[in-house]
């Protein structure tokens, strides 16, 4: 996300690498190689002139108060810039809910920006982080496929979902589900609605007449951050007829120059309040205007990926585990599961990519989509016996494991190696006491 414009970003800033001191000649031409990649990443016209604008000014402004470098202290003033520009602050959702009245979000958006994966995820998202219980709506009564996408998601994030089968009347659809809320203890509904390729008359006078009938407390408009300038012409539009709360841009780990992201606000003066970044119920962000910029900036993302690695953290498993790592029972079973904790998290290339400076170093590095599909069929092809007792692991075994997993006996060899490894250093941890570990790390 965002690779070219930081490329670009860094090479205007290149000019004034070796300047002494920023002024009015060495900002302008900084400046219009900034507006160059802005635009050429998307953004808004009038956006991109008012942003240079501002930062011109500040710059300039600036430049007589301190002493660091003219290239860092244009970074910082594109930095800061660029988080106003997304809306400066994150902004959270107004969800409040009493018994029997359940809080509800509509969501709107045209066909295949992602409303019913993007429905899925802040479905799961209430419930896991805010402990709240959502229920789904299938209001989509235009697509019986749509109803049954949604009814599978909820299946896969463990929400109820609340369907018609063979309805034609969208608000009678959301309505029902309000009251089928309130009978059964779910405090947030999450109305499902039709799309349409594009903006059209009648989809315009449905969703109004669905808000008319259930005044949602958050009205988000989903926008395929794909389609670049187009967003923001779909966003205003959208938030003309329907006055929208908020924005979920998805689709932000594809090929996207991120304009969208950059204008909307500045244009429809609405927030975007969370970003999809890929087609797993766990791909979902809150939108964080600072950290973007850190990362269009290609400062990297640090505190969004411990977000993550919390979320994704389960406190039980890990008391389990450190049992069995203080008994020296370390297994491939536990091998196994935090293999696949880790691949909860998301795409690996995504995740490194939020670590300063990683994301530009391994740009070009092919990662396959699924990095720990050898050692997943590797594990698989243990029989229990062997996954619990590595020890009996021998040749003849080895190369029934590489015959069955369709790896070779070096790749099995070089796991149980590996294995071997991670067991003798966590025996060496546990094996010593508070004070001698201590010792170690001060050493
Ligand atoms: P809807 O028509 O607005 O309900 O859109 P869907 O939720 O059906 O999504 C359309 C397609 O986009 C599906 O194939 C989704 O898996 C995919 N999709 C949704 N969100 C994301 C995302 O954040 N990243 C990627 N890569 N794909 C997404």
């Amino acid at each position: 996300m965002f690779e070219n414009l930081n490329e670009r970003l860094e090479r205007s800033f290149k000019i004034l690498k070796g300047e002494g001191k920023i002024t009015e000649i060495n900002v302008a031409e900084t400046l219009k190689d900034v507006r160059r990649a802005l635009l050429d990443a998307d953004v808004n016209y009038k956006v991109a002139k008012t942003f240079t604008d501002t930062v011109k000014q500040k710059a300039l402004g600036m430049n007589v108060l301190t002493a660091i470098k003219p290239g860092e202290l244009m970074v910082k003033v594109v930095h800061d810039e660029l988080a106003a520009l997304m809306g400066g602050k994150a902004t959270e959702m107004k969800l409040e809910s009493t018994p029997g009245h359940p809080a509800v979000i509509l969501m709107a958006g045209l066909n295949g920006a992602g409303k019913t994966t993007m429905s899925g995820k802040l479905a799961l998202m209430l419930k896991s982080k805010q402990h709240r219980k959502p229920l789904l709506a299938a209001c989509d009564t235009f697509r019986p496929a749509a109803m049954e996408q949604l009814r599978v998601l909820a299946e896969q994030v463990a929400v109820p979902c609340y369907i018609e089968e063979g309805a034609t009347n969208p608000v009678a659809v959301a309505k029902a589900a309000i009251n089928h809320a309130r009978l059964n203890g779910n405090d947030i509904v999450i109305i499902d609605t039709a799309g349409r390729q594009s903006i059209d008359e009648e989809l315009m006078v449905q969703i109004r007449d669905i808000k008319d009938a259930v005044n949602p407390d958050e009205t988000l408009l989903v926008i395929d951050a794909m389609i670049g300038q187009e967003a923001v012409t779909t966003a205003k539009t959208f938030n003309d007829r329907l006055e929208i709360d908020g924005v979920i841009l998805t689709k932000l780990d594809g090929d996207t120059r991120g304009g969208a992201a950059l204008s909307v606000r500045a244009v429809v003066d609405k927030p975007i309040k969370f970003i999809g970044t890929g087609e797993k119920m766990e791909a979902f962000d809150v939108f964080h205007p600072e950290r973007m910029a850190d990362r269009i900036l290609g400062m990297g993302d640090v505190v969004s990926l411990v977000e993550r690695a919390q979320q994704q953290f389960d406190e039980e498993e890990a008391k389990r585990l450190e049992k069995k790592i203080r008994k020296n029972k370390f297994d491939f079973n536990d091998f196994l599961s935090q293999i696949q904790q880790v691949k909860k998290m998301g795409n690996v290339k995504d995740l490194a990519a939020m670590i300063p400076g990683v994301g530009k170093a391994i740009k070009d590095v092919e990662i396959p989509d699924d990095p720990f599909k050898n050692i997943e069929a590797i594990i698989g092809s243990m029989t229990p016996k062997e996954r619990e007792n590595p020890d009996i692991i021998n040749q003849s075994r080895r190369q029934r494991i590489a015959k069955g997993s369709g790896t070779d006996i070096q790749e099995v060899n070089r796991l149980i190696k590996q294995f071997d490894q991670t067991r003798k250093m966590m025996k060496m941890v546990t094996g010593m006491g508070p004070g001698k570990m201590m010792a170690m790390a001060n050493a």
